[in-house]
């Protein structure tokens, strides 16, 4: 970084009198980690407070600049530990795996690592991707219901010529389906796309837009478009629209846990497990009009997204999802499906040093081969910690010992 000391000391100096806004200390000083450091210095003098920590890390924000972040001060850091080996036999993914995990939950790392080693020692997980595709939903006005129908009806006449402008700005993404949704003279196409190894948002958004291009200038009939995304994707949001048509990967995790392991490692019962899951997760979540039916899905996908560089406000809808137990000759079954988990090992966060890291612990660091195949054996790995996850909290539950857990794990004192 070569910036002359009182050039970043004038800029420092404007921050602070207000003469020289945030973003535009990129811009003068040429350079985004001078940039950086100039912002941090400005706020430690205006607030009075000691940025060091922050300021201190390994990335190259010329690296992110017009791809991750504007205005960077520095980064946190977040506590990475890992749990494993986890046995998972999935159709992409097949071994033994250590799963990264970013938390700063005491407990909850060993409660996933007690749960791997139950499901590994039982032969391990099973693992199967049931649908794959990433929505944009933009909504278009009509002026009423007779306009609307002959809408749909020309994109499903129009659809390849539809489908080859979204996919001319891109390689990988690849249109899969246009759904149309109706509320009277509104409509929306649900757009969705295979996208490689990306989570493909962007990819999603960018295709997409460039479809409505191609409907605007060909479309005979009256028609704006009202927004890009019409919320039915659904993007960040809790939303049935997700777990009942898919969104990102619908991915299925199973095993049969022994009731041996059930009654060694957990401490508990095949039975008593099965109750609590059934009282909990499907009674409870009723009761409480959840749109989601598990314990902590979202506890296991929050520390494996920080830790591999997703996009953390995607736990939303990838925390989605469904436990179910059943008995099985004294031994205990138990599935997780996640309707909607959204992830990738491309694009985003996943090109940062220490997210491509973690993604290489799994062996799924950049694109696979084929394209594609990093992500799906990525969220068969995710499912697969899911159910070590939610395996474990239920014994926990059942035995009676997850408040002593948090406080043995959660709660040092002094
Ligand atoms: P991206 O980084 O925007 O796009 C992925 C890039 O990787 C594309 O340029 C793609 O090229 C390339 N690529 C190379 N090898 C690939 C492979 N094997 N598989 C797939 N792509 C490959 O990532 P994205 O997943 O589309 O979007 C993720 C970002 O979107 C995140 O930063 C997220 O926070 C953000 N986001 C955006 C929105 C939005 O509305 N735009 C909403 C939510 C989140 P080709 O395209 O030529 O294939």
């Amino acid at each position: 970084m070569k910036v002359e000391r009182e050039k970043l000391e004038e800029v420092v100096r404007g921050i602070v009198e207000g003469r020289i806004s945030l973003h535009k200390a990129s811009e003068i000083l040429g350079n985004e980690n001078a940039a950086a450091l100039a912002r941090r210095l400005a706020l430690e003098r205006m607030l009075g407070v000691n940025l060091s920590s922050i300021g201190s890390t390994i990335i190259d924000f010329e690296e992110l600049r017009g791809r991750n972040i504007e205005n960077p001060i520095g980064a946190v850091q977040v506590p990475l530990g890992v749990a494993g080996p986890l046995l998972v036999k999935g159709d992409y993914a097949d071994g033994e795996y250590y799963i990264p995990l970013a938390t700063t939950e005491g407990a909850l790392v060993a409660s996933i690592n007690r749960g791997c080693k139950a499901i590994t020692l039982s032969g391990g997980a099973r693992a199967k991707i049931l649908r794959d595709g990433m929505t944009r939903a933009p909504l278009l006005w009509t002026p009423g219901i007779e306009e609307a129908v002959r809408l749909v009806e020309w994109v499903r006449e129009h659809y390849e010529e539809l489908k080859e402008a979204a996919e001319s700005t891109t390689r990988h993404g690849k249109l899969v389906a246009i759904e149309p949704y109706h509320a009277g003279n509104m409509v929306w196409l649900r757009f969705t796309y295979t996208t490689g190894d990306a989570m493909g948002m962007n990819m999603a958004t960018i295709a997409t837009d460039k479809a409505l291009q191609y409907l605007l200038q060909h479309y005979p009939g009256e028609v704006r478009v009202v927004a890009l995304s019409g919320n039915l994707c659904t993007d960040k949001k809790p939303a049935l629209i997700n777990a009942i048509r898919g969104r990102g990967k619908t991915v299925v995790a199973e095993a049969i846990v022994k009731r041996r392991v059930v009654e060694e490692v957990l401490k508990t019962t095949p039975e008593a497990i099965d109750t609590v899951n059934k009282a909990k997760n499907l009674l409870g979540s009723a009761r409480a009009g959840s749109v989601s039916y598990n314990a902590h899905y979202a506890n296991i996908i929050a520390a494996i997204f920080i830790a591999t560089g997703q996009d953390p406000a995607q736990v939303v809808e990838s925390s989605m999802g469904y436990t179910w137990t059943e008995i099985r000759g004294g031994d205990l079954y138990i599935s997780v499906t996640l309707p909607s988990l959204e992830l990738g090992t491309v694009g985003g966060g996943t090109r940062l040093p220490t997210q491509r890291e973690a993604l290489s612990i799994l062996g799924v660091a950049g694109g696979g081969t084929p394209p594609g195949a990093n992500a799906r054996k990525l969220a068969e790995i995710v499912a697969s910690t899911v159910l070590a996850g939610e395996l474990s909290l239920l014994a926990a539950l059942a035995a009676g010992h997850l408040a002593r857990a948090h406080e043995k794990l959660g709660r040092r004192r002094g």
